[in-house]
């Protein structure tokens, strides 16, 4: 059979050259975009492998043995890691997430966790500094993490029947040992831990309510998330995502809810608890509902690529400049000014103009190289 050729560009446009601009534009730590949104959230790819297959971010047809994976040289070191992050933070930045693929693949991981949490902000505060991972090298590693001056994690979990689990990661990974990672975390105190569940209609919405059992009382907060139309390889189709609001009235028919106020602006998750007072639970609509009004979040990419929207097809090119011998205040003007083009609303418009994945410029990158 001939061997499948998958051509690098589809996943990992070339990003925009980014030079520093003319004028300085010092940081005031309240920069803008277009539409009026402060940049305060920023997610690092630290690498854009995975040891999981999940079939709705790398389905194991496309990341297989030949997928070209970046080599080590491409990826941001520790300190170009940190010394991007250190100008954000002086742009607005107050919570760093790291994630990929698994960010607990990359080596030492617990060197860079210790570079960022010396990181302060302006008003001499440390940053919330959280991770998400799929809990399978939890147990191993996560007091080293916490150690290292991590505060938490989120764990993803897409059901507890260990079948329906092993079919969606696709390695046939056992639920008990991401439960022990879970178990893990919160001895280590990196509480309070989240669990976010994907939720694809036909394949784990039955899980949603042993999802929610399980999780009620134990003070980790359980929330589904809509299965998104991110990347371009995912064979995502509307009638596979369950909107939340069927999510909600499903565990309320059983579990009766309470409506939360959001706890901060630019929240994704819906908040909910237990009328009982055994915990919460959250929902992201990122289908049915467009949160982009207050989107202020950033994603850096494993090579170093700024992206201002999960479905942005192309990055600007920050490694670049940072290779190129740019000074702090180059990085950090050459930043704002970026922040301050921005105009993504994807979610917003996807109800309005059906998005042509295969149209030239339309290609969306993978999750699994810009970060969930
Ligand atoms: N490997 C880590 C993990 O799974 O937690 C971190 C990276 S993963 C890309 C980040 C988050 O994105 C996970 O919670 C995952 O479930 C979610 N995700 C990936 N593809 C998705 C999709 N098509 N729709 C909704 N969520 C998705
Ligand atoms: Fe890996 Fe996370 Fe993507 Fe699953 S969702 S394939 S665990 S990066
Ligand atoms: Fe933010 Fe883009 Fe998601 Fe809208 S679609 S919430 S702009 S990442």
């Amino acid at each position: 059979m001939a061997e499948r050729v998958i051509p690098v560009i589809a996943h990992r446009p070339a990003g925009r050259p980014v030079r520093a601009p003319d004028h300085a534009l010092p940081a005031s730590g309240r920069v803008a975009d277009r539409l009026g949104r402060p940049l305060r959230d920023l997610r690092i790819s630290v690498t854009d492998r995975c040891n999981f297959r999940c079939s709705y971010c790398m389905p194991k047809e496309v990341f297989d043995k030949n997928y070209p994976y970046l080599p080590h040289a491409e990826l941001l070191s520790f300190e170009e890691i940190t010394r991007l992050a250190r100008q954000f933070v002086a742009h607005g930045v107050r919570k760093i997430r790291l994630t990929g693929g698994e960010p607990l693949l990359r080596k030492n991981i617990e060197v860079l966790i210790e570079q960022l949490a010396a990181l302060r902000t302006p008003e001499g505060a440390p940053l919330d500094l959280t991770l998400t991972t799929n809990g399978s090298l939890l147990a191993r590693k996560a007091r080293a993490l916490k150690e290292a001056g991590l505060q938490r994690v989120t764990v993803s979990l897409d059901g507890l029947d260990d079948a329906v689990f092993r079919r969606m990661n696709d390695v046939d990974f056992p639920v008990a040992e991401v439960l022990a990672g879970i178990d893990a975390a919160r001895e280590a105190g990196l509480g309070p831990i989240k669990v976010n569940m994907v939720v694809k209609r036909g394949t784990n919405d039955h899980e949603i309510l042993p999802m929610a059992r399980h999780f009620r009382g134990t003070g980790h907060v359980l929330r589904f998330i809509e299965y998104m139309d991110v990347g371009a390889t995912n064979g995502w189709r509307m009638d596979e995502v369950l909107p939340s609001a069927e999510v909600v009235r499903h565990i309320g028919a059983e579990m009766p809810l309470r409506a939360l106020d959001a706890s901060a602006a630019g929240e994704t998750a819906e908040r909910w608890s237990y009328a009982d007072g055994s915990g919460e639970i959250g929902v992201i609509s990122s289908v049915t509902q467009a949160f982009c009004g207050d989107c202020n979040r950033a994603r850096l990419s494993t090579e170093g690529q700024l992206y201002l929207c999960l479905f942005a097809s192309q990055g600007h090119d920050l490694r670049g400049l940072l290779r190129g011998g740019a000074s702090d205040e180059q990085l950090a003007g050459a930043i704002a000014h970026i922040w301050q083009g921005r105009s993504d609303r994807y979610s917003q418009l996807r109800g309005q103009q059906a998005p042509d994945a295969s149209a030239p410029g339309a290609r969306r990158v993978e999750m699994s190289y810009i970060g969930g």
